[in-house]
């Protein structure tokens, strides 16, 4: 029996943004989503105490008995952490509260910073070296971040090939863009030398408003290229999904927002493949 070809290495893109509310978590719920409904295999890292993320793919609280705080702390193995949700090729490692106190407890070890990239590090190891394992062959991680410049997202940014910032169409949409990049440039000479923003995408779009029309203007001004072309409309079906834990492609696929998700899940497809293309 000739040997498995080895696994794949997935993509790993955190979605950060110290400011709340932006559209961090319902990004990774439906980017995620409309990545594996383009034939990817997702595994979205909630790494948001608040586990919105988890909810959201309707895993309820009595099925988060291990968690993303246990596979930081070494306790478990990120795939053992590991939750299906009804989206076929979508999975999720949920969080709990537990997760905000990791930075205390974390705070004397000396690899606190790379426990995350570490255990996504091993998630492929066991099944690599034992063909009779069927773990999923992840090409996308998405990790959640919370709403701070912590540990935890530290974590998520020494973990991640690219962060992807979610920016909200709102009158200080750029403020504290500045300090987000200057983290990622010192996790970049600090802790991850290959680290780059994949890009940025503008989230709540009202085009009845034109304060956002402004906001767009201003942020492909500063941002230019980095900023991508697809924009997320702000749109009440979105809204409403996650109180069905469901992802808005399954809540209303035909929707505008499903819709912008899907067109931003191929445009990131497409970054990957010229960022490859590049690199060869
Ligand atoms: P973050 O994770 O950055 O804190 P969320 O993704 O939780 O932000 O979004 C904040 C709030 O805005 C949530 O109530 C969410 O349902 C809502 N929201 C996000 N994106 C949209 C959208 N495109 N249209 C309408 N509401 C949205
Ligand atoms: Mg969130």
């Amino acid at each position: 029996l000739a040997p498995a070809a080895p696994r794949a290495v997935p993509r790993v893109l955190a979605l950060a943004n110290q400011k709340g509310g932006v559209g961090k978590t319902t990004t990774a719920i439906n980017l995620g989503t409309a990545l594996a409904a383009i034939g990817e295999t997702v595994l979205i890292i909630d790494l948001d105490p608040q586990g919105n993320a988890s909810t959201g793919l309707g895993i309820e609280r009595s099925r988060r008995r291990v968690s993303t705080y246990d596979v930081l702390t070494g306790e478990i193995e990120l795939r053992d952490a590991v939750l299906e949700t009804a989206v076929p090729r979508l999975h999720i490692a949920p969080s709990t509260l537990d997760l905000s106190g990791i930075e205390l407890e974390l705070a004397s070890q000396r690899d606190r910073a790379f426990r995350l990239r570490d255990a996504i590090r091993r998630l492929n190891g066991a099944a690599d070296s034992d063909p009779e394992r069927t773990d999923p062959e992840y090409t996308y991680v998405l990790i959640d971040c919370p709403p701070s410049l912590n540990l935890i997202t530290v974590n998520a940014m020494a973990a991640s090939n690219a962060i992807l910032v979610p920016l909200q169409c709102e009158f200080f949409a750029l403020e504290g863009l500045s300090q987000l990049l200057k983290t990622v440039e010192q996790v970049r000479t600090t802790l991850n030398p290959g680290l780059s923003i994949h890009g940025i995408v503008l989230t709540m779009f009202d085009a009845r408003n034109n304060l956002s029309t402004q906001v767009v203007d201003d942020v492909r001004q500063f941002m230019g290229e980095k900023v991508y072309e697809t924009i997320i409309p702000r749109n009440v079906r979105v809204s409403e999904a996650p109180s069905y834990g469901k992802p808005v492609l399954l809540y209303d696929l035909k929707c505008v927002g499903s819709q912008a998700y899907l067109r931003l899940a191929s445009e990131i497809i497409q970054r990957e493949r010229s960022l490859r293309v590049a690199a060869a």
